[in-house]
Order: C-alpha cells, then sequence, then structure tokens
C-alpha cells in the first residue's frame, strides 16, 4: 500500500528546511523528525520558485505564529490555501510518516490519499492501546461526562490510510481536538475520495513549542489533487485544547479549571452573558454546539437551535454536552 518514494518525499524536506530556517531565526517551536533523516539534495529551492508556477502553493507561507484559541476548534491559516510541491500532488497513493524525534515525538506525516491507501471495505480497525504517544497522562472528570481527556490521535486518520498501532502517526490529543478539530477535515476528504476516485494531498504537521511531550495543535494541509483543488482545499490549524481543562503541555499532566475563552467579537445579552449559537436536545435536556458530531446522530424531533447564554440553558435544566463542552 505504502509507494513511497524518495522523490515524493523531496518536497517535504524542502519545506521542512524552510520551515526549520525560518524557525530558528524567531520563534522556539520546532517540528520534530526533521533532522532524523537526510534528504537527497534539493534540485531546486522552492522557496524561490515563482508561485504562479506552483499553484496551490505560496510557497513564502510558514507557520511562524501559533493562532489564539477564542473557542473555534480550528483557525484558517494562508488564507485557506495549502503548500504543497508538485512532487507532492500525485495521483499516486502514497504515504510517509517521519521518524520520531530524539524525545519520542511525532513528526509532519504525509500522503496522497486515494482509494488504494483507505481501509478496505469490511476491514476493522485494529487496536492501537500498545502505542502510548508522548505526554500520555490520561485523565478523566466530571465536566467531559466522565470521557477521557486524551484520545491517541491518528495524524492521518485511519479512514484515509487505515494505520493502526502507528507510533509514529499517533500523538497525546484532547477529545475536542479529535473530534471538534480533525475529524470533520478527515471526513470530508474520505467522503470525496470514495465519491470521485481521485486523491488528496493531505499533510498534518503536529506543533510542539520547546520540549514539550504534548503538541499545542496541528497544522492539516489537503488538496484535491485530480481537480485542481476544486474539491478539496484547505490549510487549518487545529487546537490541541479541551474547554474547562488546564493541561500542562510540557508534561501531559492536566487539571480542572481554566476559563472557557471568549471570543472578543461575541455578542452579550442584557446580564453581560455571552450569546452563542447552540443546537438543544430537548428530549435529553443537552445543548452542544451546532458543529458537534452528536448533533448529527439527533433525531429531528428532539433538535432545536437555539441563540443565547449558557448560563440560560443551565437555569432551563439543560446540561452541556460532554464531548463538544459548549
Ligand atoms: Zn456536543
Amino acid at each position: 500500500m505504502k509507494r513511497t518514494s524518495i522523490l515524493q518525499h523531496a518536497g517535504v524536506w524542502l519545506l521542512l528546511l524552510a520551515l526549520c530556517l525560518s524557525l530558528s531565526s524567531c520563534l522556539s517551536f520546532a517540528v520534530p523528525g526533521q533532522n532524523v533523516q537526510t534528504p537527497p539534495p534539493p534540485e531546486t529551492d522552492p522557496v524561490e520558485t515563482d508561485p504562479a508556477e506552483t499553484d496551490p502553493s505560496s510557497p513564502d507561507f510558514v507557520l511562524t505564529d501559533l493562532p489564539t484559541y477564542v473557542g473555534s476548534a480550528y483557525a484558517v491559516l494562508n488564507n485557506n490555501i495549502p503548500v504543497f510541491s508538485p512532487e507532492e500532488l500525485t495521483t499516486e497513493g502514497y504515504e510517509f510518516y517521519s521518524p520520531l524525534d530524539s524525545l519520542g515525538r511525532c513528526g509532519v506525516v504525509i500522503a496522497s490519499v486515494g482509494r488504494e491507501t483507505m481501509p478496505a471495505e469490511n476491514e476493522d480497525r485494529g487496536n492501537i492501546s500498545s502505542v502510548k504517544p508522548t505526554g500520555w497522562v490520561q485523565a478523566s472528570y466530571a465536566s467531559m461526562g466522565g470521557q477521557p481527556l486524551y484520545n491517541r490521535a491518528h495524524l492521518i486518520g485511519w479512514q484515509l490510510t487505515a494505520e493502526n498501532a502507528n507510533e509514529r502517526n499517533l500523538v497525546t490529543g484532547t477529545r475536542y481536538l479529535n473530534v471538534q478539530g480533525m475529524l470533520p477535515f478527515e471526513d470530508m476528504v474520505a467522503d470525496y475520495v470514495k465519491e470521485t476516485g481521485n486523491h488528496v494531498a493531505y499533510r498534518v504537521t503536529p506543533i510542539f513549542e520547546g520540549d514539550n511531550l504534548v503538541c499545542s495543535g496541528v497544522q492539516m494541509e489537503g488538496f484535491s489533487v485530480e481537480d485542481n483543488g476544486e474539491g478539496i482545499c484547505f490549510n487549518v490549524y487545529c487546537f490541541n485544547v479541551q474547554p474547562g481543562i488546564i493541561i500542562d503541555y510540557a508534561t501531559g499532566v492536566s487539571s480542572e479549571g481554566g476559563e472557557k475563552p471568549v471570543d472578543p467579537e461575541a455578542e452579550t445579552n442584557a446580564d453581560g452573558e455571552v450569546i452563542y449559537d447552540y443546537v438543544l436536545n430537548i428530549g435529553r435536556k443537552r445543548f452542544h454546539y451546532p458543529n458537534c458530531s452528536s448533533v448529527g446522530q439527533m433525531s429531528e424531533k428532539n433538535k432545536q437551535p437555539y441563540t443565547g447564554s449558557r448560563e440560560d440553558l443551565i437555569d432551563q435544566g439543560y446540561q452541556p454536552c460532554g464531548s463538544c463542552n459548549p
């Protein structure tokens, strides 16, 4: 299944090199795995390539400042335009997973996702509990409905490349990162590939600040190859946070607390409470963010949109969903 080749990786290394050079001068977060393998010498320098020639890439873009979490599970980067080299935009399926770095952390992973990289129709997910990603200090909280804080988060989702207990593809990620942040993008790519049979250049880069064992977030990029980005085109940063939980990213230790982040542009009601759009389950008396996966599974007769404050809903006897943590 893995038809990786040195040629296809050259672009990754060039990007990492560029990222590395720019990062070393201006900030301290590191993309692990970048020095472990020696790539072949680059034939051309993508940084100096005319952007018009390497559509969709704008090779000048590197993630230099992490976005601030303000209540949305992801932030758009570079006007949502991913950066792939021409070699990476291939109609042949392949996968590449960086070796772990000296701290045991995952690095960038990249694939050309096609039907051939996806699990077979009757294939079952394997057990991944043998893998202990860095910073794996599990905890569960009543405020999350008793659910565990962390998931072994696939960098490239199982439904895209069928990787099970691959330690190079699993990081310590909050449930929120996994479900609210990454899953919608994975689903979008999986649906697109299933429908069209096309390929999607797909890269996920975990961002570890300094020597932290838990990544601050992951950058996700996708670009559909055969239709030149018409079907799939995104470049986002998903936050490895869990609302209401404080995480020590150096170690993975967590504790209850932390203010719910407030979007500075959010509207407030007469009591000064922040107004959000929610979806109510009037049967189970739960409320969710509209993008929560539970909303899709809710029966129509129980589903009701609601705009107002969290406090008002709790006063009305509603409980926040343990998964999306509204
Ligand atoms: Zn929910």
